[in-house]
């Protein structure tokens, strides 16, 4: 791919995994980030492969009123940068604002350049679903149900990406827009940061899980994450949503796959809340929790969760690792950055 790209939120957990695969097909790209001169979250990246000829970072606030006009000198744009907590003390000025403002911002930029042919929209599952039901969730399903006290993570993704496809609709600009749902993303990280969505793993193997609890999760590996992205950007033909997740799995199948690859002496749960009496007793307990996991506990556990992904493996050839893998390799890269101990 020798486009010129913009990838916003350039130091994320996902992006970073974007301009990897960027720069090793040879792109050019200008990375936003909040500030380029922060080491901490910029080495990473600017130590990559390529990264001295073919990557420029820039800064760029989603709380800024437009932060991305004066880098849309480009092809194509991905916009992965999103607030991405569960908790957080004001949902609408910490989450939902920059959130929908950034994506606005990005568009309503790309609409004054010429030369953008597409933007890729990092959306999420959660603009799909608050509270699954045993449906089969795909891209025609849409959260209607969060709000800002209800899963506000949830509520922003769904208020932007609604934003965005209302802005293709209203503005009717010369480039098209298409939006990856990823559910919950693990795998390895480029930096020490713990992504909310592996603070779970985290969690489960350090015992803060007292048992063994009915959830259910659609992983996807952060390797399948950016090809999505990257095959998005390159096949002409993509168009809409794409669910992007391997397949369902339990915490009592993520338990045995921590044993199996050598966490067995860890502290993982061994208790079974899983039946109607654990599901009550997991709801009353998710009241002592912070607010955002309290809330994804309550619309989360007992309940069944299906999602057709064949679009995305149709259309864009997205061929998943399994979660298995993902699981592994997230865990073995968790341990390297010590925040849970060695397997043995
Ligand atoms: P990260 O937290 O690693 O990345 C989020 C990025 O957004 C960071 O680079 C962050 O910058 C940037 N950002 C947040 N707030 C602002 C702001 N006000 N101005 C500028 N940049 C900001 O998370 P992920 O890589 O996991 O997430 C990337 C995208 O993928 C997000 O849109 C997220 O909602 C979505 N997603 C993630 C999933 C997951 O399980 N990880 C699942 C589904 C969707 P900084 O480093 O400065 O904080």
């Amino acid at each position: 791919m020798a486009d010129k790209i913009l990838v916003s939120g350039a130091s994320g957990f996902i992006a970073s995994h974007i301009i990897e695969k960027l720069l090793a097909a040879g792109s050019e790209i200008v990375g936003t980030v909040r500030d380029p001169a922060n080491y901490e979250k910029t080495a990473h990246l600017m130590t990559m492969k390529g990264a001295e000829t073919h990557l420029t970072l820039v800064a760029a606030d989603l709380n800024d009123s437009d932060p991305f006009s004066d880098y849309v000198d480009v092809d194509i744009i991905m916009h992965t940068a999103s607030p991405y907590v569960l908790t957080v003390k004001n949902a609408q000025r910490d989450l939902v604002a920059p959130a929908v403002n950034g994506t606005l911002s990005m568009l309503t930029a790309a609409a004054k350049s010429k030369r953008v042919r597409r933007v890729i929209l990092t959306s999420s599952m959660a603009a799909v679903t608050d509270e699954p039901d045993g449906r089969l969730l795909t891209e025609a399903d849409w959260n209607n149900e969060s709000s800002l006290t209800r899963n506000p993570y949830f509520y922003s993704k769904v208020l932007a990406e609604r934003a965005a496809w209302d802005f293709m609709k209203r503005e009717n600009p010369h480039f098209d827009l298409i939006v990856i749902n990823p559910f919950l993303v693990i795998g390895p990280a480029h930096t020490a940061s713990i992504n909310t969505s592996h603070q779970i793993l985290v969690d489960l193997v350090n015992g803060n899980f007292p048992a063994i609890i009915d959830l259910t999760w659609g992983f996807v590996d952060v390797r399948d994450v950016a090809d999505a992205h990257i095959a998005a950007a390159n096949i002409q033909a993509a168009s809409g949503r794409y669910v992007c997740a391997t397949a369902t799995i339990d915490m009592s199948k993520v338990v045995d796959i921590a044993r199996a690859n050598g966490w067995g002496h860890a502290k993982l749960p061994k208790m079974s809340l899983t039946g109607p009496l654990g599901t009550a007793l997991t709801k009353l307990a998710s009241y002592t929790q912070p607010s955002g996991a309290g809330s994804y506990l309550r619309t989360h556990v007992g309940r069944a969760l299906r999602f057709d992904n064949s679009k995305i493996r149709n259309e864009l050839a997205i061929n998943f690792r399994s979660p298995e893998t993902s699981i592994r390799d997230a865990l073995v890269d968790l341990a390297k950055w010590n925040h849970i101990p060695q397997p043995r």
